[in-house]
């Protein structure tokens, strides 16, 4: 795969017009196919994996993770896009260790990815993994394919959600999760 990779990463760079021969540029091809390969490294494994070692809920008391920082590449133009992801669910008889939550995050988020897919990727993860009674999953993020190009807004932040199970009929519930989502 090297060997088909990295003249591709040479020629992008001459397509942009610079030498990639050039001192300097000579090992960037091959650290740059090192870095994508860091980026994406959440393909191959499936992120709900992480939420195969459950524990007893002693309760069915709310558990939320605040400001998960994640990095990911957006599919349409391989542009980082960055941010904070908040993940939070009902048990039913099930928990998860609260790091293994965040490896979710870091496994869906180390794709190609839209933002609005990882948002649910991440809430339906929870919902059946722990068998929970509702999660939600929020990301707030900013793209650099907004930022750099295009209709250059680098301060826009995109905000989406994922609501699932009894957070659909419990509005209470919901604006309780949301309001501790806010700070
Ligand atoms: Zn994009």
């Amino acid at each position: 795969m090297k060997e088909r990779i990295l003249p591709a990463f040479k020629r992008l760079i001459e397509i942009c017009g610079d030498d990639p021969s050039r001192e300097g540029m000579e090992e960037t091809p091959f650290r740059a196919l090192k870095a994508f390969l860091e980026y994406t490294k959440g393909y191959g494994t499936d992120p709900a994996d992480h939420l195969a070692t459950t524990f007893p809920a002693q309760n069915q008391d709310l558990v939320l993770i605040r400001d998960i920082e994640f990095f990911s590449l957006c599919e349409h133009h391989l542009a980082p896009f960055y941010g904070k992801c908040h993940v939070a669910y009902i048990p039913k008889q099930r928990i998860t260790g609260l790091s293994k939550l965040a490896r979710v995050v870091e496994g869906y988020a180390r794709r190609f990815q839209v933002q609005e897919r990882m948002t649910e990727q991440i809430a339906d993860a929870v919902m059946d993994r722990l068998d929970a009674q509702g999660a939600i999953c929020v990301i707030e993020a900013r793209h650099m394919c907004m930022a750099m190009r295009g209709v250059a807004k680098p301060d826009a932040v995109t905000t989406t959600s994922a609501i699932r199970g009894i957070y659909h009929d419990d509005s209470d519930l919901r604006m309780e999760t949301m309001n501790l989502i806010k700070g």
